[in-house]
């Protein structure tokens, strides 16, 4: 016998309502990671029954963001599979039998009342500081007729569920353990537009597309009872929940898209982290670093590792801190262990994404190749390459000098170029250890010139910066004629 865990089927459920929320991709990580740990399957459903909030082009920013960040769903909207549609509005007859069963069974309601209605009760309950709050099942019993004589009716009802006096308030939840909610209010489950409400919807189809553990964030905690409610009610077996803590703020606020722009997915792409940092990051928030033999904690943890360790008992429940810095911590670490085609490609694919570069050709590949081992070890996010490195593809004759640079340079800094220049035409093999051997003895041994002032001008008339990267290194791929065309330039000037 073997004790292989039965496979899981797990699934994300984000509304198309703008850009895609780092905490989507939060969720995803961990069902993924529950999903392949158990040979099971991840599923991406989109939430789309509220209609007023719908965002055009939303719905293809999640699928774009989860397939760049390595979370790709085996069942989607764009991918099809068994359980489909994907999309609650295209589901929209599947929901109507549960309400008019649950209305047949006694467990559900029509409810007539206005919205003016629903207003006014709600100002009185809070005036009146009543304990008992919420809707006050005016509707229960009567038919349409019998409602209509009674004041703040309207032509076309919703569906109420009927919280029964006794409902369990409480859930078991893999992470959190045994869990007690507030009482809920009689739901609305169907709205006037016949669109079910999430409430309804999410417990019909996580049952249909055999969802079997949920994953989700803390806020949905509260409706967990009226979720488990409706499950009995419509014999439906009873997935596992995992509800998440919410991701915050350093200063401990609730991540909102509005406050913080890491709030929104599509920001790392565009800022140049790379997926796979971004991921150990998401890791982190809330799952501990992992422990080694000698009980030290390592950070860096990559995804097939974290997947190969995964157990929902060690998620931790405080409010996980989203904290930037550690992000472009993990961020370098990622870009310092990619091979330099790799670095190169993934710059070239984000230089051409942001637009900075509308094409690319081969010499223009190959010199980023050379280059790329020059900034690789300084670099925090992919778009810091092609900057840094802009001096080797101007032209000699269009690099600009900076202003700073320039004036850092000493008085003696024309002469320095000169004797710069007439040991270099001089040099055979045009490799960089034999530019720094033949600068330091024109120059340091020669003029008796401390190597910081010594290599001062050369490195401004070579870059135009007073800091670069490495110097003789960036000689050598420039070439001979281009690196002395440019030491002239400013001997000239000076
Ligand atoms: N549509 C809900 C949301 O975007 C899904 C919640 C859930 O996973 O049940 O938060």
């Amino acid at each position: 016998m073997s004790d292989a865990p039965i496979p899981a089927r797990t699934r994300v459920a984000p509304s198309p309502t703008g850009d895609p929320h780092v905490g989507t991709a939060y969720m995803a990580l961990f069902d993924v990671a529950w999903a392949r740990k158990t040979g099971g399957q991840f599923v991406l459903r989109i939430e789309d029954t509220d209609r007023a909030r719908l965002v055009e082009g939303s719905e293809q920013q999640i699928f774009d963001s989860l397939k760049w960040l390595g979370l790709a769903y085996d069942e989607g909207p764009d991918v099809g599979g068994d359980h489909g549609p994907y999309r609650q509005s295209e589901r929209l007859g599947t929901y109507r039998p549960y309400v008019d069963q649950l209305i047949a069974d006694g467990h559900a309601y029509y409810c007539w009342c206005s919205t003016e209605r629903l207003a006014e009760l709600r100002a009185q309950q809070q005036a009146s500081k009543q304990s008992v709050t919420g809707y006050d099942r005016l509707c229960v019993g009567n038919t349409r007729d019998e409602r209509a004589a009674l004041p703040g009716f309207t032509e076309n009802p919703v569906v109420r569920m009927r919280v029964p006096d006794a409902i369990d308030l409480t859930f078991d939840d893999i992470i959190r353990g045994r869990v007690t909610a507030p009482r809920p209010d009689d739901q609305v489950i169907l709205k006037a537009d016949g669109f079910p409400t999430y409430h309804l919807a999410v417990v019909v189809d996580d049952h249909l597309m055999g969802i079997t553990t949920v994953v989700r964030g803390e806020e949905w905690i509260s409706s967990t009872p009226k979720h488990v409610q409706l499950y009995k009610w419509l014999g439906f077996a009873m997935p596992q929940f995992a509800h998440m803590p919410l991701l915050r703020n350093v200063d401990k606020s609730k991540i909102s898209k509005r406050k913080n722009p890491a709030a929104r997915l599509m920001w790392f792409r565009e800022q140049g982290y790379l997926p796979e940092a971004l991921r150990n990051f998401l890791q982190l928030l809330a799952y501990p670093p992992k422990l080694e033999d000698d009980g030290s904690e390592r950070e860096v943890v990559a995804f097939d590792e974290f997947i190969a360790d995964f157990d929902w008992s060690r998620i931790n429940t405080v409010g996980p801190i989203f904290d930037v810095k550690k992000l472009d911590w993990l961020n370098g670490v990622y870009l310092r262990n990619l091979s330099v085609d790799e670095l190169t490609e993934r710059i070239i694919e984000h230089e051409l994404r942001t637009g900075r570069w509308t094409e690319v050709d081969g010499a223009r590949r190959e010199l980023l190749r050379q280059a790329v081992p020059l900034v690789q070890e300084r670099m925090t996010l992919l778009g810091d390459a092609v900057p840094a490195l802009e001096f080797l593809t101007t032209p000699d004759d269009e690099l600009g000098i900076e202003d700073d640079a320039l004036a850092s340079l000493k008085d003696d800094a024309g002469q320095v170029l000169a004797a710069a220049i007439s040991a270099l035409e001089a040099v055979g093999e045009w490799g960089h250890e034999t530019i720094q051997a033949t600068l330091r003895e024109a120059l340091v041994d020669g003029m008796g010139l401390k190597p910081k002032f010594a290599f001062a001008p050369v490195r401004v008339a070579i870059s135009g910066k007073k800091v670069s990267p490495p110097l003789f290194e960036s000689m050598q791929i420039l070439g001979r004629d281009s690196s002395l065309a440019r030491l002239r330039r400013l001997a000239v000037r000076l």
